[in-house]
């Protein structure tokens, strides 16, 4: 109360502080200052970022300078912002062609996913690995909702362990419901930025209410979105972890937008191929009947997962080289 008869002094033009965007709706932001206030931010004008003039110009995650507008309303303008490290897209429910950035400056992203109630299959996690390669982003595959599984579950878990842990991508197994495993998962997070997607039904929201119990997220909501793209509001939103790094939740977003890749380049994304492919005899190899191919010889070796290059070929006959001509 004693702040209502201050409340005409503007504070306009003043403090330009630093901070990192928390929270983007499209037409307003919630930004974390670098003393740790948090602003609802307008952006000034237009902006142009990497030469592009976008629907989004800025997402969460992207560093920014924020200049204070109203300090009693905690209402601020961002007026520049800092070139991002990466940035994630989603595609447009409206389009193939456009993409739609969802988060900048990530370090990590986790692939939520589960082997019962939902089942994930494991061409989901293939292309999702391709992605997160195409991005530079290391990925983390979680297998949730452990309590539920038989034994036809635990064996799928060993093997993919086995399998993703032989090319770079940590598995770890949990159980939202019962906390298993989660003591595993907590110091994957620590002082990273993480981006967590996954189909719905996963455990995503449980799986964020546990880490930050006084959240409150409308598990319900995030749950019954249809995932046919008819609400395009969702928005993605960071959470600062308790022991340092972030959290961005993604409502709505199963997968990562496909990236333009040819058929050409898609083994470079595979990374237990990427090494072999100078001793491949054509260099436009695709890997499938040519004579001398590393990749066909390493895979009846037992060098390359059978069920890896399975989704190789399955992603490969999905791209069109002439599509974006
Ligand atoms: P989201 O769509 O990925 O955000 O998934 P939700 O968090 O909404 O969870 C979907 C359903 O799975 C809900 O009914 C949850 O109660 C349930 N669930 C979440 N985690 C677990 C778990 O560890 N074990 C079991 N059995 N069910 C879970
Ligand atoms: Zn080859």
């Amino acid at each position: 109360m004693e702040h209502r008869f201050s409340k005409t002094i503007s504070l306009k033009g003043t403090c330009p502080m630093k901070g990192i965007v928390y929270k983007s709706t499209g037409s307003w932001y919630v930004v974390k200052a670098a003393d740790g206030s948090f602003w609802n931010a307008r952006l000034r004008g237009s902006f142009k970022i990497d030469g592009l003039t976008s629907t989004n110009p800025v997402v969460v995650g992207d560093e920014v300078d924020i200049e204070i507008e109203d300090q009693l309303q905690g209402a601020a303008i961002i007026f520049n912002i800092f070139s991002r490290r990466n940035h994630v897209n989603r595609q447009s429910p409206q389009s193939r062609m456009q993409q739609h950035i969802i988060a900048a400056n990530v370090d990590q992203s986790l692939l939520m996913a589960s082997l019962k109630n939902p089942k994930i299959s494991q061409g989901f996690i293939d292309r999702f690995l391709v992605t997160a390669q195409v991005y530079h982003v290391p990925a983390i595959l979680v297998l949730n909702k452990s309590d539920i599984y038989g034994n036809k579950e635990t064996g799928i878990y060993h093997r993919w362990k086995a399998m993703y842990e032989s090319i770079g991508n940590k598995v770890i197994l949990i159980s939202v419901a019962t906390a298993e495993g989660l003591p595993d998962l907590k110091p994957l997070l620590n002082n990273k930025v993480t981006l967590v997607s996954g189909p719905s039904g996963v455990g995503k929201s449980s799986f964020i209410n546990a880490v930050f119990p006084s959240k409150h997220l409308k598990t319900q909501e995030v749950s019954n979105w249809s995932g046919k793209g008819l609400h395009t509001t969702s928005s993605s939103e960071m959470y600062d972890l308790p022991e340092g790094g972030q959290l961005i939740d993604t409502p709505g977003i199963r997968e990562f937008g496909l990236v333009n890749i040819s058929r050409q380049e898609l083994s470079h994304y595979f990374p237990e191929m990427r090494d072999l492919l100078q001793d491949c005899q054509f260099n436009d190899c695709l890997h499938l009947q040519e004579p001398g191919c590393a990749i066909k010889k390493a895979l009846e070796e037992g060098k390359i997962y059978g069920d890896r290059y399975i989704s190789y070929r399955k992603i490969l006959e999905t791209i069109d080289d002439h599509a974006h001509d």
